[in-house]
């Protein structure tokens, strides 16, 4: 199985968050050959690469760029979503905590091909050590000359911020982030217009996920065709998959895009103790569980959609056959009603209507309709909401339905009070 560290390449590398260590593996080399390059030149690049966001959308890199407008006398702005929350997502958080330069190199070419001279990353508020090693290092960068105006002489001008959000799942979200980035409390705007054309302070603004920036640079230092020898045609290069559950070794995975389930839990040590594999998520508990029979599916974007599901943020969180899958979908859900802004009525009223059924369910007080009413709700939530929270939301049910019908009829069916000791009697 070919293994190709690309992002991950210098995380064993003692003290490789400090400037100077990063420099001397080959750092802010990119940002040199980006500056004698014309932004448009660098626009095409990443478009011929077939870079596509490692957010969870897959959406093309270089495309978007291009859509921010040339010569209309607006402010640009580049703005990096490190507000990684997706349950089971936790990829962006150790790139930016042990090679944080390779995210601000990734920025400084990134806002040069859109001509952005202000950028911003907004990081998930539980990520105190990593802001406090991306601050430092935006510091490095600013003292050496990468930051800044005139950057290497080049005439380009760019400033970074750092802002830590509050810790709210929507905020992830690209437009709820760009209000909570202008001070006001983050809930999604309506899509189209999108950030491309009205973005922060209503300016053209590029968002992208933190490890698709840092790919950049590996895609400017070893050219489109290296990128795309990695990975599938139309899911190129590589990928940090994150695995989590019942495998020996949790962890961060790199491999090429398309990588299998199967190949991955190779690398992770199997299954923890031998067990089964019963069910899994691709990318995060937004994206539809698959099973067992899914071990060979490709883990791309258009793979693992034909598979009926999506390759989200490449989260797999893995349940072997210990697990009951009532409990972890009422879990999930919970986390969902939990999380939704309550700005559109499907998504608030729904995931808490959601989570009522889920938890009779859990608790044996299920009716013989619930399975419909569940499937019901889910129909009516589904793709009528603000933004994406709610679909995600509708996702571990449904798939759950769809691949272990028996466990939820089994919890539809009352089971009767058991007694409880002293004689008291109470719902087991
Ligand atoms: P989307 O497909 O609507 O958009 C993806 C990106 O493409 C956005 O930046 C959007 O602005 C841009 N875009 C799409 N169409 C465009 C157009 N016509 N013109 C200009 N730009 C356009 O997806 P989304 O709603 O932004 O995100 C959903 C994804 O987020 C899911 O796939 C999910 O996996 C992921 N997600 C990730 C996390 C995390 O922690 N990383 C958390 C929750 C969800």
């Amino acid at each position: 199985m070919p293994v190709t560290p690309v992002l991950t390449s210098r995380w064993k590398i003692p003290g490789i968050w400090s400037l100077e260590t990063y420099e001397r593996h080959d750092g802010y080399r990119s940002v040199r050959t980006a500056l004698n390059t014309s932004p448009d030149d660098l626009i095409k690049m990443v478009k011929d690469s077939g870079l596509r966001g490692r957010g969870g959308a897959g959406f093309p890199t270089g495309m978007k760029w291009s859509f921010i407008p040339q010569g209309d006398g607006k402010p640009h702005y580049l703005v990096i979503n490190a507000d990684e929350g997706e349950p089971g997502t936790c990829k962006d958080a150790p790139l930016m905590m042990t090679d944080p330069h390779s995210l601000i190199e990734g920025i400084i070419v990134a806002s040069y091909a859109v001509r952005a001279n202000r950028a911003f990353v907004y990081l998930r508020g539980e990520l105190i050590h990593a802001a406090r090693r991306l601050r430092n290092a935006t510091a490095e960068a600013y003292r050496a000359g990468y930051l800044g105006k005139d950057i290497l002489g080049s005439g380009f001008d760019l400033d970074l911020v750092i802002h830590s959000g509050a810790g709210a799942y929507i905020c992830g979200e690209e437009t709820a982030l760009l209000d909570s980035l202008e001070g006001r409390r983050g809930q999604p705007r309506l899509r189209p217009p999108f950030p491309a054309t009205h973005g922060l302070y209503n300016s053209p603004t590029v968002v992208n996920n933190v490890e698709t920036i840092a790919s950049v640079p590996f895609i400017v230092n070893h050219g489109v065709e290296w990128f795309r020898s990695l990975g599938t045609e139309k899911s190129p290069g590589p990928k940090i998959y994150s695995l989590s559950g019942h495998v020996t070794r949790p962890g961060q995975y790199e491999a090429p895009m398309g990588t299998t389930l199967r190949e991955l839990l190779d690398m992770a040590g199997g299954m923890r103790g031998g067990r089964q594999l019963k069910a899994w998520t691709p990318g995060g508990s937004s994206t539809p569980m698959l099973t067992a029979d899914h071990l060979d599916v490709p883990l791309d974007f258009d793979s693992v959609m034909a598979a009926g599901s999506l390759l989200g943020t490449a989260a797999l969180m893995i349940m072997d056959d210990t697990v009951d899958i009532v409990p972890v979908v009422r879990r999930l859900t919970q986390f969902y009603a939990h999380e939704s802004c309550g700005k559109c009525t499907p998504c608030r009223e729904g995931t808490t209507w959601l989570l009522q059924i889920l938890t009779r369910m859990e608790h044996g007080q299920g009716d013989p309709s619930d399975v419909n009413t569940l499937t019901d709700a889910c129909d009516n939530i589904f793709g009528r909401a603000f933004c994406a929270l709610a679909d995600g939301a509708v996702s571990p049910i449904v798939s759950g339905i769809k691949h272990f019908p028996e466990e939820f009829a089994a919890a539809s069916t009352p089971r009767p009070a058991t007694a409880a000791p002293g004689g008291a009697s109470g719902n087991g």
